[in-house]
């Protein structure tokens, strides 16, 4: 069932007992959406009628720290608490909930609130809009008169990673009316960007200078691949979290349609991560190899050899390209 509420006490129909879920390996906007809808929940339990609010959230990059509400983060482990209702946030489908679609599945109502065009509608009420962000989404649920500071620095913090500071195709000018009305919050905006989305720490640095110098262009110059190993990762000392600054370098590089990135998470399990100008459709080649995301920016993970990874994905790229005769 799709519905299109406007008020998040309509979505929570007196639920007692809530989980708040993000999607793995969070990133700013399931971060600041999940917070933010943690927080609001929190603060106003009493009046929504709510006796108990719990927030699942696996490990996330230390530039977040800065947020509220992540306190009351509980592990992202399989458990078999019977919740009222699951809320999962800026998740495409079931499976990116990781181990906590055990709880999803246990819950007595479930609701996905989500910005993904390939959004799989796995919950019984799923709110999927078109929208910058889960975090721009999560500000339309709530009165602007309950957001307080901190809510709004989680809001902010979602909104500007999802959209890129506001340079994605996706910042419309309800993104930049919500972002005004949260700035008129009193939050550090400056800080915020510079400290969650700019800054990188000297190992994350080189890294993203390893990638750019082991990248390599096919297709004519159209599309930029690089890759790391799980043995890159620990000589530099990196995790995947330190990852998230690679692709958006690769992204820029003149005469690119599509940038990929291929980082290695188990033996022969591969992430992906695509982006695009807007003339591929990266959503599409995700979802084929099981996952998903957006127009110009989508993720999988592929197992098997990194060489067929790469080029299996490669001919996706190509047959796109070739359709709009641009290779
Ligand atoms: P990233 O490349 O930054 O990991 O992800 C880009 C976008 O694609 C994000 O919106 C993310 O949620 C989505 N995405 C990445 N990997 C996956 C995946 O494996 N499955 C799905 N459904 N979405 C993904
Ligand atoms: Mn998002």
């Amino acid at each position: 069932m799709v519905i299109n509420m406007d008020k998040i006490r309509d979505i929570l129909n007196n639920s007692k007992k809530i989980a708040i879920a993000g999607h793995v390996r969070p990133d700013g906007d399931c971060i600041g959406s999940s917070t933010a809808l943690y927080q609001y929940l929190s603060l106003y339990k009493k009046e929504l009628g709510i006796e108990q609010v719990d927030i699942y959230l696996e490990p996330y990059g230390d530039q977040f720290q800065l947020l509220s509400g992540l306190e009351g983060i509980k592990c992202s482990c399989a458990g078999n608490e019977v919740y009222d209702m699951f809320i999962a946030l800026d998740c495409g489908s079931k499976d990116r909930l990781g181990v906590v679609s055990e709880i999803f599945d246990l819950a007595k109502t479930t609701v996905n609130i989500d910005h993904h065009i390939s959004n799989t509608m796995f919950a019984t009420i799923n709110h999927v809009a078109e929208a910058s962000s889960t975090s721009e989404i999560i500000y339309t649920l709530i009165d602007d008169d309950k957001i307080t500071k901190e809510i709004a620095t989680s809001l902010y913090v979602g909104i500007i990673h999802d959209t890129g500071v506001f340079k994605h195709p996706n910042t419309t000018s309800r993104t930049m009316t919500i972002a005004g009305k949260l700035i008129d919050k009193g939050i550090d905006y400056s800080k915020l960007i510079n400290d969650t989305f700019y800054a990188k720490t000297y190992k994350q640095n080189l890294i993203i200078g390893r990638c750019l110098m082991e990248s390599i262009l096919v297709l004519d110059g159209k599309v930029i691949v690089s890759s790391i190993s799980q043995k890159m990762m620990d000589f530099y000392d990196v995790t995947t979290a330190d990852l998230d600054g690679v692709v958006e370098k690769l992204r820029v590089t003149k005469g690119v349609e599509v940038a990929m990135f291929v980082y290695e998470t188990n033996p022969s399990e591969y992430k992906v991560s695509m982006r695009s100008t807007g003339k591929v459709n990266v959503s599409k080649i995700a979802v084929y190899f099981g996952g998903g995301g957006h127009v110009q920016a989508a993720g999988c993970t592929i197992h098997g050899r990194l060489n067929d990874a790469i080029n299996n994905l490669t001919l996706h790229i190509e047959a796109q390209l070739k359709e709009i005769n641009e290779v």
